[in-house]
């Protein structure tokens, strides 16, 4: 038998960037209504095509191996809301190369499915919780759910998820006056959370402009208080790590409108429906799913990515107030 021999990382645009990491989403639908996302809730929309099938996706996910790409982060939307999900967590899991997989999920039921998660090969969870009030929690989400969130939070470190993270939006004037809440949070509990800059939409433009909130304001803030900004290991994420020499947990900051923000970009994206997104804030997502379809089309399935993501623009245009084709961020899985 022949053993498959995986290239490290060789997908790369034309500014030198190497991707190793795949964002998939595996549907549009979410059950929350987060003010910065979906304020109204998911709306679907007709006439749109399914979702990408287990076997389509693991076929996507054999392509992208086959360049290299190592690590794989299921997404949304809401992925726990994909009834197959499980069975797409066993079969990412299992493409060989493969060697992380990750998810992103707003905690919904993750205190009695942790486990499931765990045994089909999810090694990495992020959970977003956005607030530590349980009424601001509500009035953020639509759901008084923060406690069953955070019981999901301790079942998935119970269940042996060896990274477990919490994500939360910094909004000026909605959770800014949180950080020492969230400090004695992630010291008592030896997590890390990452506060995310909230991003323009074409959704949100004006939730944007009344409560976005440069990460910058944070890490001064953290600075003042001892916190020591740790060196970026490389190869890491785009959060940018603080801890304190009293204490145990780590708190990140993700700030996509800082300065040199897209030069390390080491990450793509694929919606629910197969399309490829180059940015979060692409003008539009390039169709994979014709290529999807056996697994003799793995060949030409390779020459399309490594051709598109050849042309991955070098930064987004945030700063000009230019949010691409993107309506809000659930619909390519943030
Ligand atoms: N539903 C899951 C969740 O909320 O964790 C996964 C999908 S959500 C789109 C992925 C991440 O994007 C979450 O951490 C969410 O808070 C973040 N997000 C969504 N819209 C955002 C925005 N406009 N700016 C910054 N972060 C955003
Ligand atoms: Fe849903 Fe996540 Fe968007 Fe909140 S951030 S509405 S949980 S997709």
């Amino acid at each position: 038998m022949t053993v498959p021999v995986f290239p490290a990382a060789s997908l790369a645009d034309a500014h030198g960037r190497r991707f190793e990491y795949l964002r998939l989403s595996l549907t549009d639908v979410c059950n929350f209504r987060c003010t910065y996302c979906l304020p109204e809730g998911y709306r679907k929309i007709a006439g749109m095509p399914s979702d990408l099938s287990v076997a389509e996706i693991r076929r996507l996910v054999a392509g992208f191996a086959r360049l290299g790409l190592w690590k794989v982060r299921l997404t949304g939307g809401e992925p726990s809301l994909r009834r197959e999900l499980l069975e797409i967590a066993e079969a990412v899991a299992a493409v060989p190369g493969i060697r992380r997989l990750a998810m992103t999920t707003n905690g919904y039921r993750l205190a009695e499915r942790a486990g499931d998660y765990a045994s089909a090969g999810i090694a990495a969870l992020n959970v977003s919780v956005d607030s530590l009030d349980p009424a601001r929690f509500r009035t953020i989400t639509g759901h008084d759910r923060l406690d069953e969130v955070l019981d999901g939070v301790g079942a998935a470190r119970a269940a042996g998820i060896g990274t477990v993270k919490l994500n939360s939006v910094l909004m000026r004037g909605i959770n800014d006056d949180e950080l020492g809440g969230f400090m004695a949070f992630v010291n008592r509990h030896d997590l890390t959370l990452r506060f995310i800059e909230v991003m323009r939409t074409n959704d949100n433009a004006a939730f944007f402009d009344r409560h976005h909130m440069p990460g910058s304001e944070i890490a001064s803030r953290l600075e003042t208080l001892g916190w020591r900004r740790l060196q970026r290991a490389a190869g890491a994420g785009p959060a940018i790590e603080y801890e304190h020499p009293a204490g145990r947990g780590r708190i990140g900051i993700i700030a996509p409108y800082a300065k040199d923000f897209c030069t390390t970009c080491n990450r793509l994206r694929v919606s629910s429906r197969g399309k490829l997104h180059l940015c979060l804030f692409g003008d539009h997502g390039i169709d994979l799913r014709d290529l999807l379809q056996s697994d003799d089309q793995i060949d030409a399935l390779i020459a399309r990515i490594t051709a598109l993501t050849a042309t991955k623009a070098p930064a987004h245009r945030l700063h000009s107030g230019n949010s691409g084709a993107t309506p809000h961020l659930a619909s390519i899985g943030g």
